[in-house]
């Protein structure tokens, strides 16, 4: 498998007001490799992966998959690209139909790819919330009806239901308090471990590159700055934090009620 962006960059706005969200990004993923590209808030994640998955056009430079750039594609090498290349968003609970059963959410992807016939759907449901830990009495739920990490796990469950190459993920867990997003970054880790997916995810979490155990580009104005260790991200955050306790908060404001 192979995914390339070259040269990409993407301006937004016009003029005076113009933001340069992302300014010459190269970028390759390996098969089966897990990645993060961290960076704070507006330093361009979002935009690069969107572009990854073919929601965004950048302005210049291209995203290749198997060797054809995304912007050539007919329409049966597109079906083939949104099969193999799989979205995970930020908040699972606008990411999922709000007004669909957890089985039909899972049955979309099977009938759109028409990856098995219909009579199979049942079954490749089944294992798709068994793999991601959900109980398959949850089938009947709607996505409200369900905790963040249980729509977070449908969320997983349905990129994974038609057997992608990549998983492509924004923020897994930053709508998740501390505990449920380790036990679904260790879970991502997992599945990709097993099923032999690639993983690119883009997280301004200091955590989530340490919990995944990935390789980590760090990413800044738009651009890749260099490769550094999950764990030189997380110490990074904690010398961040500490700068603003050394600042000094008032004492007895708000924010310094801990
Ligand atoms: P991140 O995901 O790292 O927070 P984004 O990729 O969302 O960053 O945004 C990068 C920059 O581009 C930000 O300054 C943001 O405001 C801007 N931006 C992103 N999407 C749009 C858009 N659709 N229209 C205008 N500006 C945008
Ligand atoms: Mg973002």
């Amino acid at each position: 498998m192979s995914l390339q962006a070259r040269g990409l960059r993407k301006v937004f706005g016009r003029g005076a007001s113009a933001v340069v969200a992302l300014d010459g990004v190269d970028l390759d993923l390996a098969s089966g490799e897990v990645r993060c590209v961290v960076g704070t808030s507006g330093s361009g994640k979002s935009t690069l992966l969107r572009c990854l998955l073919g929601l965004e056009t950048p302005d210049e430079g291209e995203v290749c998959w198997q060797g054809t750039a995304l912007a050539g594609m007919k329409r049966q090498q597109r079906l083939a690209f949104r099969r193999a290349v799989q979205p995970v968003m930020q908040d699972p609970a606008s990411s999922l139909a709000p007004r669909m059963r957890v089985e039909t959410q899972l049955a979309e992807p099977l009938r759109i790819q028409q990856f098995c016939p219909p009579e199979r759907y049942d079954e490749h449901i089944d294992r798709a919330l068994s793999r991601v830990g959900l109980d398959r009495a949850l089938r009947n739920r709607l996505p409200h009806q369900l905790s963040g990490g249980q729509q977070q796990r449908v969320a997983i469950a349905r990129a994974l239901i038609i057997e992608p190459a990549v998983l492509l993920v924004d923020e897994p867990t930053s709508a998740l308090d501390a505990v449920v997003a380790m036990r679904i970054a260790h879970l991502l880790r997992r599945l990709v471990d097993e099923l032999g997916v690639a993983l690119l995810a883009v997280t301004h979490d200091p955590t989530l590159p340490h919990h995944l155990d990935a390789v980590v580009d760090r990413m800044s104005q738009g651009r890749l700055v260099g490769r550094i260790t999950a764990q030189h991200w997380l110490d990074d955050a904690r010398q961040r934090w500490a700068a603003v306790r050394a600042d000094g908060l008032p004492t007895g404001s708000a924010d310094s009620a801990e």
